[in-house]
């Protein structure tokens, strides 16, 4: 008899783990992904303010699972799901629109930037959710620092050397803090006509408080330490407009020449695919055993799912991913080999972090909430342990205790993959910049 196929669509944290799950599974594996890496995304804030390269945060996910035989990974888009007929559609360099069967399913597709509507705002405002984005804003930002040292015109640097950043959760504040000691520290004695200690960093929010789904009493030190760190915090007040010259945020424009995205998430196209009921956000309702309803053999895990326990919808968070990963890989396994299945999905929480610039973090864990060294200690050993291999954590923490110890960082290279914009005709408008296109 021949083995059930079981199809994975995403690498991530949710699918990666599914696919462990599976790994003694007497069934074909097919991951699909339409990146080649699995990509640790907590770290992305690293590679944008130079401290990591990206090939420290991401790994080949053919690598991570070539001792699994069971499973094959594919490089291909997925664009729809064929429930009636139980296959996915995908399209990969040399084919268009594919039909792959499937006896289980498991979408694992995660989210990416949400605008709130101003999709305009992307050109002028990338975010941050892939390696490609993240270069990106390193790109632009280490390119502001060497327009502002080719300027003669002193009154220009100041527009040039403000840093925004809109969204003020954890990605919005880590960064922030990342960029205030980048600029204060490592750039400092690099340039001779500008100061980058002089750099404005301007964090901006709608909301009343930084990092809100942490404490308040945490969010104010996270605060307090930003302002220490040199960052002006802006709250309470929605981003109005974004263009080539700045924001304009609660009336006032703010000129800028680099203002980067870490505001909202919008989930994979997941829900419209499988035509199933979502939640405002887009998120796929699903079952308390993680399937969707009606369809015991189709699994939406992770970002791009919506489950609630306790009467809260569980966070886009990658613990939340990871474990729902592995419980529908370990489903499905009871299920093929005729165990009985697992009771329902229950997240454990084992807290959340953020850091806060060098040796300071927030680190909330049910009713344990400290913030300092020690909380940054933790910080590091967990983002450690859950890098996908020991060759990542190894480079990583030698390039940590490096940084630390020196202030120098990992990458600080402007890779324009589109040729450099001095190679442009200086008339051709409508050549968008390098980084606005990828
Ligand atoms: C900048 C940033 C910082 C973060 N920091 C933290 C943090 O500190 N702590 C924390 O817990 N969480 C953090 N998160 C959230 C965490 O990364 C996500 O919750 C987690 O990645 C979700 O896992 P996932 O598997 O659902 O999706 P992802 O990890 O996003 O994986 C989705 C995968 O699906 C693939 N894919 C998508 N669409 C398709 C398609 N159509 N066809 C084929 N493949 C497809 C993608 O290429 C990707 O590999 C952060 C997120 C970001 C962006």
């Amino acid at each position: 008899m021949s083995q059930p196929k079981v199809i994975i669509v995403g690498g991530g944290f949710a699918g990666l783990a599914a696919a462990k799950a599976l790994r003694k599974t007497p069934a074909k594996v097919d991951l699909i992904d339409r990146t080649n890496h699995h990509l640790f995304q907590p770290l992305l804030y690293q590679v944008a303010t130079s401290v990591l390269t990206p090939s420290q945060i991401a790994t080949p996910i053919r690598s991570i699972l070539r001792n699994q035989m069971n499973t094959t990974v594919i490089l291909g888009e997925v664009s729809g799901v064929d429930k009636d007929q139980k296959c996915v559609i995908v399209s990969d360099a040399d084919r268009k629109n594919v039909p792959i069967a499937y006896d289980y399913l498991i979408l694992a597709t995660g989210a990416s930037h949400s605008y709130f509507g101003h999709n305009e705002f992307a050109e002028h405002a990338p975010g941050l959710k892939s390696l490609a984005d993240a270069e990106a804003a390193r790109n632009k930002i280490l390119q502001a620092f060497e327009t502002a040292e080719a300027e003669e015109d002193v009154a220009r640097h100041r527009d040039l050397l403000t840093f925004i950043l809109v969204g003020a959760g954890p990605t919005g504040v880590e960064m922030a803090g990342a960029l205030a000691i980048f600029v204060r520290s490592t750039l400092k004695s690099d340039f001779r006509r500008v100061n980058p200690a002089s750099a404005r960093i301007v964090l901006v929010d709608m909301a009343p408080r930084v990092l809100g789904p942490f404490s308040e009493s945490l969010s104010k030190a996270a605060r307090q330490r930003l302002e220490k760190l040199g960052v002006e915090v802006r709250l309470g007040h929605s981003v109005d407009q974004i263009d080539g010259d700045g924001i304009v945020v609660g009336g006032e424009r703010i000129a800028s020449k680099t203002v980067i995205w870490t505001a909202g998430v919008a989930p994979s196209p997941a829900g419209k695919w499988l035509n199933a009921e979502t939640d405002r956000a887009g998120r796929v309702r699903i079952e308390k055993d993680l399937t969707v309803p009606g369809h015991p053999e189709i699994f939406v895990v992770g970002d791009t799912a919506s489950l609630d326990q306790n009467g809260k919808p569980l966070g886009g968070v990658a613990q939340v991913a990871m474990q729902q990963g592995r419980y529908a890989g370990k489903l499905i396994h009871n299920r093929i080999v005729g165990n009985p299945p697992p009771g329902p999905f229950s997240y454990f929480d084992k807290g959340s972090l953020a850091v806060v610039g060098k040796g300071f973090a927030v680190l909330q864990s049910g009713k344990v909430q400290i913030s300092g060294f020690l909380a940054w200690l933790t910080w590091a050993a967990v983002h450690l342990q859950f890098l996908a291999t020991s060759s990542l954590r190894l480079a990583v923490f030698l390039q940590w205790v490096w940084t630390y110890v020196t202030g120098q960082r990992g990458d600080r290279l402007i890779v324009n993959h589109h040729g450099t914009e001095l190679a442009k005709p200086a008339a051709d408008a409508n050549v968008k910049p390098a980084f606005a296109g990828r």
